[in-house]
């Protein structure tokens, strides 16, 4: 556990991080790593000298294994309320099935084929026991961050999923974006994996336009706001990419038929 900020700590969980922030009413958590991050998140609780029961909200950036894996888990070992944007709620519930968002670049595409979350789902849901769970409030209600005494907002920043999330809190000065941004050498830079490009510039402005002083990500180091990187190029292969790999997928698609 790293303290990031006065009353905000990075708790690295399996595959990704947590971050456990200290409110008037109680702690809250964003994400919950992949299933089996439980135990060390409650040991992080310990080291502040708290209960489980004070972990009063789990905030989930976004649907993906490796932020919602333990939040069932956790759930019912502190009695926390999960909240997500709505639109991320029935991957939680097991209701939809998480497929892999697009890729931008070459090296995503790669890891994209070879690591997709399409695969994760049907192979790794069924090797780590994915416990499905209902998520209890939509974090884009006011009354969210209200109900725990947290000073700050819930910032709906779609690009890497349709209903990704930020937690943006006002003092000190930090947001947690999940994987809007992930850090990389020092930077900040886009993710590998986004179901819409000009959606996560979007959301990155709006990020930035809060003004936050320390940008949290859900993998790689927290960093000053100044070390976000977004390449501008992205814009314009990502058409051609798409349109190709569209193509593929048709041709993977009829090669079985002929
Ligand atoms: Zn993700």
């Amino acid at each position: 556990m790293r303290k990031v900020a006065e009353g905000v700590y990075r708790v690295p969980a399996r595959a990704a991080n947590t971050y456990l922030v200290e409110a008037s009413k109680g702690l809250v958590l964003v994400d919950s790593g992949l299933p089996g991050s439980e135990n060390g998140i409650l040991k992080a609780i310990a080291k502040l000298g708290k209960e489980p029961s004070d972990l009063k909200l789990v905030l989930l950036t976004h649907r993906h294994l490796d932020h919602i894996g333990s939040a069932a888990a956790l759930k019912k070992q502190t009695g926390a309320k999960l909240a997500s944007h709505p639109f991320e709620k029935p991957y939680a519930a097991g209701t939809l099935v998480i497929s892999a968002p697009r890729a931008w670049s070459l090296y995503g595409r790669m890891v994209r084929k070879l690591t997709t979350l399409e695969y994760w789902s049907l192979k790794l849901f069924r090797i780590i026991k994915f416990q499905t769970t209902h998520v209890d409030l939509a974090a884009d209600e006011e009354s969210v961050l209200d109900g725990v005494g947290l000073d700050g907002s819930v910032v709906w920043t779609p690009g890497h999923t349709k209903g990704s999330v930020t937690l943006f809190l006002n003092q000190p000065s930090v947001a947690i974006v999940g994987d809007l941004l992930r850090a990389r050498r020092g930077r900040l830079v886009e993710p590998l994996l986004m179901e819409s490009i000009s959606q996560t510039e979007a959301s990155v402005k709006r990020v930035l336009d809060l003004d936050p002083e320390i940008i949290c990500p859900g993998h790689g180091k927290p960093l000053p706001a100044s070390k976000v990187k977004i390449e501008k190029r992205i814009v314009k292969p990502v058409v051609v990419a798409k349109k190709k790999e569209e193509e593929e997928d048709l041709e993977e698609l009829t090669s079985g038929l002929f």
